[in-house]
């Protein structure tokens, strides 16, 4: 993250701009990693892995770690879903797919040995709780026996739960077993769009479950919803909002509904004419906005929002946050080492992604190899742009002089054509650009991804777009 020297931003906020949106409207990338994973490429290996942490270890590395777990199994398939998720009542799979995990810790273990120090651990899914409290319990013993985690205040240690799956004592014992935060997915409390996306789930239950985890002292809930989904209109989302808000979550992240059934098969199963129209979706995002931040609740970035107390909100204001596969996090400049299947590591200036199914990942194991089979080793070019669309992502301004002072490049050389192009996004009134600032305005906020498009070398060159959502 580059350094700036600027006043951090004090509370950020948003402001939403109808003709301005529809304008610029088009599908793009949510910049959890750049390249985006759809540049990885499978001439990048395990060995190359291998050495990417070697290279760490060369240059004495001393920064904490931060660890992604997948537990890829769900109970039931919720239609929207675009997750890599296997959908079963056999819960003998988990029994073994956590035996291959616990062999894949252990190898990335014993190659950060002497560098092993944790202060962010995520599982997400699937469904994490799919595992059972014993299994849950097992799979952290045997990360503590190969990872030194951080203190409880330190560290942030965050699981995924479906309220479906969980009582409330077992989120007490999610607490026990080291985790501080936790999020839930909600999507929507009106019974007929849950009925429309095959998720039902009462909100008396989901309540409970936030009132449980409150009660345990887990540092930060979160709750996810949807926007964009079946039968949903600004009615059922205004009603749903009074409940969220009545809830009092710490943070919360509204997605957007990307209807793309030619790329994921639950997505078939949604009856097209229920989806609502993009005028009712951009009115329900507004309504979102104004209802949420009149709540009191501070606009982070993308589709987050946090109350200002959160570390989220604490460490926009210090200009601290950081991206990564998991969103918006308070802990910079780590690497991430990820286990399971798919699951993508960011380790030095490399990315690396695992296998995708079970049996590639079992096979790979049964051969004492690490899992990983494609990725990217960032260039200079790709380290330099990265930082650029991060900081703009995370802070929303970007000091060219710090650019300068970490790369050798002038920027307006470097960067004449994106800088032509940000003139056109200036007269549109996303950001302002002086001598050494590029700043973009609150109405620019919610389309901070059209922003960062400019500065995407690869979309430019391949500007193959049908495979990403739109940027609102
Ligand atoms: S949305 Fe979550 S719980 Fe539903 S099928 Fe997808 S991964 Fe599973």
């Amino acid at each position: 993250m580059v350094v700036s020297a600027k006043p951090a931003l004090q509370a950020a906020s948003v402001e939403f701009d109808v003709k301005l949106i529809r304008k610029l409207d088009h599908a793009g990338p949510r910049y959890t990693s750049y390249p985006t994973a759809d540049r990885f490429t499978e001439a990048f290996g395990y060995r190359d892995y291998l050495q990417a942490v070697a290279g760490l270890r060369t240059r004495g590395n001393r920064k904490p770690l931060s660890l992604y777990l997948h537990i890829p199994f769900c109970d039931t398939v919720c239609y929207y879903c675009a997750c890599n998720k296997i959908v079963t009542k056999n819960r003998d799979k988990a029994a073994i797919y956590l035996s291959y995990l616990k062999r894949e810790i252990e190898m990335q273990g014993q190659l950060f040995v002497g560098m092993n120090h944790v202060e962010q651990l995520h599982l997400g899914g699937g469904t994490p709780t799919y595992l059972s409290d014993a299994q849950m319990a097992d799979l952290m013993a045997q990360l503590r026996r190969w990872f030194q985690f951080a203190a409880d205040d330190v560290g942030e240690y965050s699981i995924e739960i479906d309220p479906r799956t969980v009582s409330g004592a077992r989120v007490r014992r999610l607490r026990e077993q080291g985790f501080n935060r936790i999020s839930l997915g909600v999507q929507d409390f009106d019974p007929d769009v849950q009925q429309a996306v095959n998720r039902i789930q009462p909100e008396d239950e989901t309540v409970k479950i936030i009132d449980a985890a409150r009660d345990a002292h887990f540092r930060s809930v979160s709750i996810d919803l949807i926007y964009g989904l079946p039968k949903q209109n600004v009615i059922t989302m205004a009603q749903t909002l009074t409940k969220v808000i009545k809830a009092s979550p710490d943070r919360i992240a509204i997605y957007n509904y990307a209807h793309l059934p030619h790329l994921f098969k639950p997505q078939r199963r949604i009856a097209e004419q229920d989806l609502p129209g993009s005028e009712v979706k951009l009115d329900m995002l507004s309504l979102c906005i104004g209802r949420l931040t009149d709540a009191g609740y501070v606009y982070i970035g993308m589709d987050h929002f946090a109350r200002p107390g959160d570390d989220l909100a604490v460490a926009q204001r210090q200009g601290r946050l950081h991206r990564n596969f998991q969103g918006y996090s308070t802990h910079a400049e780590s690497d991430l080492v990820s286990c399971g299947v798919s699951a993508i590591s960011a380790v030095a200036a490399t990315y690396s992604q695992n296998v995708k199914t079970l049996e590639a990942y079992y096979d790979h194991l049964d051969n004492n190899q690490l899992p990983v089979v494609r990725g990217i080793k960032l260039n200079m070019d790709d380290a330099l742009r990265r930082v650029i669309i991060q900081t703009l992502m995370c802070n929303f301004e970007l000091s060219v002089p710090s650019i300068e002072l970490a790369y050798p490049v002038t920027f307006a050389e470097y960067f004449a054509p994106e800088m032509e192009k940000l003139q056109a996004l200036t007269q549109d009134g996303l950001l302002t650009i002086d001598a050494d600032w590029i700043s973009v305005t609150l109405k620019g906020r919610l389309l901070i991804r059209n922003i960062c498009m400019v500065f995407d070398r690869y979309l430019h060159a391949t500007p193959d777009r049908v495979r990403y959502s739109k940027t609102i």
